[in-house]
């Protein structure tokens, strides 16, 4: 095993597929599509051009690329409001000559994985009071304060998808296709519901943002950007190595709207978003296998997982709503000190701690195995 070699713990991942605990847990074909595509060369254009085919079947966009995540999705995607098919203005990001780089956003949605519109050049506007999450009012931004906003300079609304998200986004893409204008919808952790793939380009969403190594289950650093076509491209140039010679270029016909483009941009603000084959063909293996599952399934072995890790049970367990089911333990005023007793056991459980401050711990089974479940379920017995 390469981790004992590297003289790395592993550990029972049951805070979900975050980042800072490597994501979740790789299917066996998608590790296998990634070791295939590691043994030959390609043409990366013609690599995202696969990509693309596999995206549409599964969102029903125009075009999708894969990224190295929700975050360089998002950052390509701002960048693609701002350039759109002009090689001159991908050159200059994050650098915006003519002014037009401002992106609405309602205060509420603010978030710190925002920063990636900015690093693409962007500057955020914000709007809204969220008086319902400070307590005195009921209501969030409408989308009239969204409207007032839109001036010379927008380039684009960005729009946070949560289920609590205000105003409706079918509201705030009406107001953005009255301006002419793109809604960029980050939904990287969004999913399950497999539904969800769909539904914000349905709602009017230009361009959606999804991880590809949260709930798809596709390698850590893979993600989507999906919507319609020639923002797509204009991402994908902005990504892509264009170290190449003019004259012999063409592009894929998926991104046939790079036909329009007057020249190649060098090397931009993409490069740092840098995607490889392998994560490519996995994400892609990832992606079928998510929206070929049965959902009922889906939720069943979830909540099979959730049902071992309590184990036997008792007042201190409850499982929480929501599309992933968790387990909640309240543990009262020693959650913190239990949580350290787990990851300090052998091997290390990690929970999560959004709710430490109500005594809280909760388990998440997305980035666990049924046997890992069986075991923290034990553990949790020991220690109770
Ligand atoms: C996880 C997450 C991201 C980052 O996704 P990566 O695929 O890790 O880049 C961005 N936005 C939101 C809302 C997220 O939850």
């Amino acid at each position: 095993m390469i981790y004992e070699e590297l003289g790395v713990a592993t550990l029972i991942n049951a805070a979900g597929t975050v980042t800072r605990l490597s994501g979740g847990i790789m299917a066996p074909e998608v590790a296998e599509a990634m070791r295939q595509a590691s043994l030959a060369c390609v043409d990366m254009a013609q690599m995202q051009a696969a990509a693309c085919r596999a995206i549409r079947a599964a969102t029903g966009a125009e075009a999708g690329i894969v990224t190295s995540g929700a975050s360089a999705a998002v950052l390509l995607g701002a960048g693609a409001c701002m350039a759109g098919l002009d090689p001159g203005k991908m050159n200059r990001l994050p650098e915006v000559a003519d002014g037009r780089r401002e992106f609405v956003v309602v205060r509420s949605q603010r978030n710190m994985y925002d920063r990636a519109v900015v690093v693409a050049g962007g500057r955020l506007v914000e709007v809204g009071i969220p008086d319902r999450y400070s307590g005195p009012g009921v209501r969030d931004a409408a989308a009239w304060e969204v409207e007032e906003a839109i001036g010379a300079n927008t380039a684009g609304i960005y729009y946070l998808a949560q289920s609590q998200s205000k105003p409706l986004l079918r509201e705030v893409a009406a107001v953005a296709r009255r301006h002419g204008l793109p809604v960029l919808v980050d939904a990287a952790a969004q999913l399950p519901p497999a539904g969800n793939l769909r539904a914000y380009l349905e709602e009017g969403a230009d361009l959606v943002c999804f991880s590809g190594g949260k709930a798809l289950g596709g390698p850590q650093s893979s993600g989507i950007l999906c919507g319609r076509a020639d923002l797509v491209s204009s991402a994908l140039m902005q990504m892509l190595d264009l170290d190449v010679d003019v004259e012999t270029w063409a592009p894929p016909r998926e991104f046939a709207a790079l036909g329009q483009m007057r020249g190649l941009p060098h090397h931009g603000i993409g490069r740092s978003c840098k995607v490889g084959k392998e994560e490519i063909a996995g994400l892609i293996v990832a992606l079928r296998r998510f929206v070929a599952a049965d959902a009922g399934e889906r939720a069943a072995m979830l909540r099979a997982r959730v049902v071992a890790m309590m184990g036997a049970g008792g007042d201190a367990f409850a499982v929480t709503d929501g599309a992933v089911p968790m387990l909640a333990w309240r543990v009262g005023a020693g959650a913190r000190a239990m949580a350290a007793r787990l990851l300090a056991g052998e091997p290390g459980i990690a929970c999560g701690m959004g709710r430490a401050d109500e005594g809280v711990l909760l388990f998440n089974p997305m980035a666990v195995t049924d046997d890992q479940a069986a075991e923290i379920g034990r553990r949790i017995a020991a220690l109770r």
